[in-house]
């Protein structure tokens, strides 16, 4: 018989019943430290006091009001986003597949109103993720998220990974945009380099065609910027945005040029939910945070911080840890056995890490993390690196 829920997700005999900072607490009263952080969107850790502050005043006036109205809570949200970014203009959503749907909408509308109705084409990459609807799944492309779901949604290509050729190669007078992750989360904790990314800003500038990042994961101070792409020193002209911005809130946007954004006029886009005054009151909390310097310098200290322990591990385990990749708080460790059996030797220990392509498993902390807890991270990893070690 079907379960009650659907049976979409392979499940972890855990039930957590409570967070605290960094540290989720099991129903049994087991104290799991938590360096998933719910695939990188607890950025601030669990029941962060300035959030739950946040959340229960706005949800003592008023929750919902539909986006028929001005919400003041939306529009200052947009303000800190416009303020801090290469941005003109914010649209919010609920989640990071939602903001994929739009930045295409977004990228085809562009070249439609601007007479080129035929450019509706957009590169992706192999590896990559943009969420499971409909045009999530055709833009990541692969057998593992499009098989069955037939017929895809027309327009996607993707090309190898940080192959920078193929895009020259592939871009035709059809084209629209190029999407892509800086740095791929699902994919593995693969990072594009910076040149690279500084290149391919280069290749879409002269082709004329739009620039898509998918900061769902990466952003959000991630990797001790505000924004992935700052690292590069180059802007999107389109970019995705979800999971750390609203702390545990469902809250999503697109962030976008004026120029990227012109076809978007009165009614060609909206949502419910989107951008309503709960989830908003939370992400301007959590962007008053994120977005501090201070805070981010802390990020950056304390990423050092974790990596350097991450380094030691392999240096110390190779037969289980291959390397540490990434940047920031977005890291991952290439496992030598499979990283399944490092992420349940993780259970045993009582650390959360989360499995990902290409046989990595990714820390992705809250951004607040104690440096006592990264000091008990290391000790948690060591202990499961022997326990798999000896399992070998
Ligand atoms: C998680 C993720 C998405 C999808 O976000 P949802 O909120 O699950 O729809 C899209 N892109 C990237 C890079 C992600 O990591």
């Amino acid at each position: 018989m079907i379960p009650s829920v659907l049976p979409t997700y392979t499940r972890a005999p855990l039930s957590f019943v409570k967070g605290e900072g960094s540290w989720m607490i099991e129903a049994d009263g087991r104290r799991f430290l938590d360096l998933g952080a719910g695939i990188a969107v607890n950025v601030l850790g669990h029941a962060n006091p300035v959030l739950v502050d946040a959340l229960t005043e706005q949800a003592g006036k008023l929750w919902h009001v539909s986006n028929l109205y001005n919400i003041e809570q939306q529009q200052a949200l947009a303000d800190k986003l416009v303020d801090q970014s290469f941005a003109d203009t914010v649209f919010f959503t609920n989640s990071g597949t939602e903001s994929c749907e739009l930045a295409v909408k977004m990228a085809r509308k562009y070249w439609h109103d601007k007479g080129q109705p035929n450019r509706v084409e957009i590169l992706a990459f192999h590896g990559s993720f943009h969420g499971r609807s409909s045009a999530g799944i055709a833009a990541a492309g692969g057998d593992k998220l499009t098989k069955g779901f037939g017929p895809l949604l027309p327009g996607f290509e993707q090309l190898p990974f940080g192959d920078l050729e193929a895009v020259n190669a592939s871009i035709t007078e059809n084209t629209a945009a190029v999407i892509i992750e800086p740095i791929q989360g699902e994919g593995g904790i693969r990072p594009v380099a910076d040149e690279d990314l500084r290149e391919l800003r280069t290749i879409c500038d002269e082709a004329g065609i739009l620039m898509i990042f998918d900061e769902v994961q990466c952003g959000v101070g991630r990797t001790g910027k505000l924004f992935a792409h700052e690292w590069a020193g180059v802007t999107p002209d389109i970019m995705m945005v979800a999971k750390g911005i609203g702390g545990g809130f469902p809250l999503g946007a697109v962030m976008a040029t004026e120029e990227a954004a012109s076809g978007m006029v009165a009614g060609t886009h909206g949502s419910t939910y989107g951008g309503n005054p709960l989830a908003c009151a939370v992400g301007c909390a959590v962007m008053d945070v994120v977005s501090d310097a201070a805070f981010l310098d802390d990020v950056r200290r304390k990423a050092g911080l974790l990596r350097q322990k991450l380094e030691g591990l392999v240096a110390s385990h190779p037969d289980v840890f291959e390397e540490v990749r990434g940047s920031g708080m977005m890291l991952g460790l290439k496992c030598k056995p499979a990283c399944g059996d490092v992420v349940k030797a993780g259970y045993d220990n009582e650390v959360i890490v989360i499995p990902a392509a290409d046989n990595v498993v990714r820390l992705l902390p809250p951004l607040n993390i104690t440096d006592e807890d990264i000091a008990e991270a290391a000790t948690r990893l060591e202990a499961v690196a022997v326990q798999v070690e000896t399992a070998v």
